[in-house]
């Protein structure tokens, strides 16, 4: 049977003008249906932290569950959800964020880390920086360590990179 040379990029589409005008929204919905496109991608979201200590892995809602399941699994580690305000039903710390329109708030398990814990968190794109933020913002009130923060696609011109690395956050990202 014949390799394929398809990279991760090649399976994600772009759809103009979702869900706003001037938006061109990265669908990774053909990355995670396709069977090798899902599995080169989470080997490579892995391959910068082999043999790197992780405790849990910690997804944003809502691709980074489907992304940091597969790599939590991968790992035979635990998965730790970060969700939009409302949705966990535990006692929960909040953090707000600023959208491109607005604000919103991204809640966490308030004993979903212990201090010291070491994670990676996990999303399938890094645009502005402040989902990510808000999310690392929860986990060091938890008092975690962050060991990186995992994406299949950074748009860096949007400032998220440099917001996050201003944090002293580690950046992996698999493509533009
Ligand atoms: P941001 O907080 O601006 O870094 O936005 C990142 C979050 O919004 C991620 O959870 C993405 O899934 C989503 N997102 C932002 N921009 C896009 C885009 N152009 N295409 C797909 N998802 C996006």
């Amino acid at each position: 049977m014949a390799r394929s040379n398809k990279t991760v990029r090649d399976y994600i589409r772009t759809i103009p003008d979702f869900p706003h005008e001037g938006i061109m929204f990265r669908d990774v919905t053909t990355l995670f249906a396709d069977p090798r496109g899902f599995r080169i991608a989470i080997d490579q979201l892995l391959h910068p932290y082999a043999g790197t200590d992780i405790d849990r892995i910690v997804g944003l809602e809502a691709r980074g569950f489907i992304l940091g399941g597969a790599i939590a699994h991968q790992l035979s580690v635990g998965f730790v959800p970060i969700r939009k305000k409302g949705k966990l039903p535990g006692k929960t710390l909040s953090q707000d964020y600023t959208l491109e329109y607005g604000e919103a708030t991204m809640e966490i398990h308030d004993d979903a880390i212990q201090p010291g814990e070491k994670v990676l968190v996990v999303d399938d794109l890094l645009a502005t920086g402040g989902t990510a933020e808000a999310g690392i913002k929860l986990l060091e009130k938890l008092g975690a360590e962050i060991v990186g923060c995992a994406f299949v696609i950074d748009l860096p011109d949007l400032g998220g990179r440099a917001k996050l690395e201003a944090m002293g956050v580690d950046i992996h990202a698999l493509c533009a």
